[in-house]
Formats: C-alpha cells, structure tokens, sequence
C-alpha cells in the first residue's frame, strides 16, 4: 500500500470493533470523577516547548528526546503535550484558579511522545489524568488512589499491584542526591551515556533508567528511603496508614522515583505483570514546588495519569471488552412508498422507546439482500414495510434472533410501545 495511506508510524487507528472498550473505559473514569467531585478541564494539544522544559525538567527521557516540537509560521517553538501535567497548571495559573482556591480536575485525551514504538507503547497514546491543586495531603493523596483503586474495581480489572514511594523534600533531596552522586561516581565504568550526563544534571533520574545493563548498580544505590526529612517521613506514614485503613494493598518500593523532575513526596504506580515490560498502567505522584517553579506561589498539588492503550489491552486480555454489539432494530424498507415513511417511522420509534438502537436500512436494495444485512446487523428485529404495508400503515416485526420467530403485523402507531416492550423487558 502507498505510504500516503499509512497511519504515522506509532499512531494507531482505533476503529469501531475496539471502540467499545475505550468506551467502557472513558465512561466508568467520567462517573467516577463526579462520584469525587472532580470537573473536567480541556486543553490545547500545542503549548510553548518552554513549558514543558521549565516544568518536567531539562534532564528527562521526555525533554531530552521525546518530544514533538516545532517552530510555527510565526517563528515560536510550540510541542505537542507529551503529558498533561505542565498544561493543566498553567492553564490554572493563567486563569486565576489558584488564587485562594483549589481545583479538582480531571482530562482526558492524545499524548504525544516520540519514542521508539512497540507494544504499549505508541508516539501518540492516550491519557486520562486528575490532579488536585491546592491541597497539602495526604488525606488527598489517599483519595487521589481510592478513585484508580474504583476505577478498577468497576471495570473488573485484577491482578493490579500499587507500588507506593516518598521522595522527600527537594531540601532533603540534597543530602540524599550528594550520596547518589559519589555511589554512582565509584561506579562510573558501568554506566550509559545518558546516565553519565545525568550525573550531573539530575542523578536521582539515573535510577528510572531502563536499561537493563543498569539494573545492577541501581539495585545496589543508596535508598531515598533513608534519607526522608521528618516531615515527609510523618507525611508517608499517614498516607501509608490511611490507605490500609481504607483497605487498599500496597508495597513500597524505595526504588520507585518516576521519570519527571516535578515530584516531591507521594510517588505512586500501578503495575501488572500482564503486559510484558511495558507494565505501568497508572503513575502519580505529588509536586509541591511545581507551581511556584513556574513563577507562581507555591501551591501544593498531586495528580496521576493511566494510560488507556495499557487499560484497554488488559480489559481485551482478562475478557471484559464488551462489544456493544449491533442494532436492536433494523429498518427494511423495499419500495418507493416504504422509503417515504421509513426515516419518520425510525424517529418515532426512537422518542417512543428512546432505549432502543434503531437502524434504517439505507441505500435501497430486495428484500432479500436487506433481511441479509438486517441479519448481518447483529439487530434483534427486523421491522419490515413494503409498499403495500406502508399503504395500510403497517409493519411486519419479525424476531431474527431465536424466541418466537413467527412474523406479525403491528400498526406504526403501536410499533414504538411495542417494540420498546419486547425488547426492553428482556436485554439482549
Ligand atoms: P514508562 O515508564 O512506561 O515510560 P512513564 O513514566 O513515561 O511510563 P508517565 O509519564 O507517568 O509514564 O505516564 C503515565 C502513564 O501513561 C504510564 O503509566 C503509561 O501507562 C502511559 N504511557 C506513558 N508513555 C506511554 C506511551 N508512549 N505509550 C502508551 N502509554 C504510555
Ligand atoms: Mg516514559
């Protein structure tokens, strides 16, 4: 096939098969955010490059190399939003939503990043993301993970893991972040190119690497663990208590840094071991000096994101992608009078029994050739008017789908109440 109708390498199509599991998705995260009270939030996919440098850091996969960014006909540098963190603070910074105020939000929509592609992970995937301005923790924190733990538990999803880390404060990062140096220093042989510019710049990134040559000497580092302020330490062990009080597992797991420059205290992520290497489904964590590094005051915040091409695939994986399915209602109309009244019949039938997925059958064709594509439809019914039924005002309603499949008339003004009795009163 010419190139010119391929997808962009590491883009995918998601055509109306897979729909209905991002559907399921989507729609379980959106009540849920209103069970918490959170409110959506929409966003430019382009912001200014300098956002995203300013805010995730100088120092990570994302900045370094990931990013798509270019230069607009009026000469600035724009890049699409490879997360959605750094949008959603200016946006509130921009707009005075911080001021002697907090935010609850919530997004959801395309990321861009631009990485080598392989499964799970894509150029552009799809994110849905809450965030929480304004609040000190950890009672937020807690809250923040009960809605993914939901958001599990209405999907059905199992075999989910949360791993659950302090970073501490950037101040007492510093004592910690001087040890880091001198191991990783003794150890300079063993390490990459990027790992070695990282030693300067931002060593604690050195541990997110995913290098498996690196895996060694990452495991033998200092703990950051060790190294917490009292503070911090105090902030974890209530978050750490509050979240088995309200009955969610976790393991800490001191080597979990995230890959963002911005996080500060709580880091979390849920993992499963169903997807191969590509394991993360959901990662969060708190940025207390995220807002006032952006020129603002500071302004203590937490948030996570999941990925939906992760979720998906493991809703496929553990059978509980649920097809829509078809139509409960197909149209047949064969003749000239029936085309006159078949698209008012379909409306009818739809104010009266708004329950009901109704297809009008479209473009003509025998009557054969339409009970094909009724039958093809997937729909429970065929509702079928010729021209000498749509002369009385009548239908034939004919059962496609086993239980009675005798065939019987029934007058358009009966047909809406019922079909909608029949085919309600028993869900497909
Ligand atoms: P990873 O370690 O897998 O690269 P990350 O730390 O870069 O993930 P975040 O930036 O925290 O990921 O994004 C949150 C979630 O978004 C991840 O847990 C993952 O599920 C998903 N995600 C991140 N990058 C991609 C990608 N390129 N393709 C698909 N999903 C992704
Ligand atoms: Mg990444």
């Amino acid at each position: 096939m010419s190139e010119t109708l391929q997808a962009v390498r590491g883009m995918n199509d998601v055509l109306p098969d897979q729909a209905a599991a991002w559907q399921l998705l989507e729609r379980a995260a959106r009540e849920i955010f209103a069970q918490y009270g959170y409110r959506e939030i929409r966003l430019p996919l382009l912001e200014r490059t300098e956002l995203f440098k300013r805010s995730i850091g100088e120092f990570t996969d994302i900045v370094e190399k990931e990013m798509y960014t270019f230069r607009d006909r009026g000469d600035d540098s724009l890049t699409l939003r490879p997360e959605a963190t750094a949008g959603i603070v200016r946006a509130c910074m921009s707009n005075g939503l911080l001021h002697n105020q907090r935010q609850k939000v919530w997004l959801m929509g395309p990321m861009f990043r631009y990485e080598r592609p392989q499964k799970g992970r894509y150029r552009q995937f799809h994110q849905i993301d809450v965030e929480a301005l304004g609040f000190p923790g950890p009672d937020v924190d807690v809250e923040l993970i009960l809605m993914t733990a939901r958001l599990w538990r209405v999907l059905g999803l199992r075999g989910l893991r949360l791993h659950l880390n302090s970073l501490g404060t950037p101040a007492s990062r510093v004592v910690y972040r001087a040890k880091l140096v001198e191991y990783f220093r003794a150890h300079a042989a063993v390490l990459d190119a990027d790992s070695m510019r990282r030693l300067d710049g931002n060593p604690l990134r050195i541990l997110d690497s995913k290098n498996p040559a690196l895996a060694a000497v990452i495991a033998g580092a200092p703990l950051i663990t060790d190294h917490l302020d009292a503070e911090s330490a105090a902030h974890f062990a209530t978050l750490c208590s509050q979240l088995t009080g309200a009955g969610i597992d976790f393991v800490v797991n001191p080597r979990l840094v995230r890959g963002l420059d911005y996080y500060s205290r709580t880091v979390f992520e849920w993992v499963t071991t169903d997807l191969g290497s590509q394991d993360a489904v959901c990662s969060g964590g708190r940025y207390d000096g995220l807002v006032e590094q952006l020129g603002g005051e500071a302004v203590p915040a937490i948030g996570w994101a999941l990925g939906e091409e992760r979720i998906v695939e493991l809703l496929r994986l553990q059978g509980l992608a649920r097809d829509e399915g078809g139509p409960d209602v197909y149209l047949v109309l064969a003749g000239p009078a029936a085309e006159a009244v078949g698209l008012g019949l379909a409306e009818r039938i739809r104010d009266g029994a708004p329950g009901l997925r109704v297809e009008t059958n479209c473009g003509g064709g025998s009557f054969k050739s339409q009970l094909k594509r009724a039958d093809k439809s997937g729909a429970r019914v065929a509702v079928i008017i010729g021209d000498d039924e749509a002369s009385r005002g009548v239908a034939a309603v004919k059962a496609l789908r086993g239980r009675e499949a005798a065939q019987r008339e029934v007058s358009f003004d009966e047909l809406a109440a019922e079909l909608g009795r029949e085919l309600q009163a028993q869900p497909a």
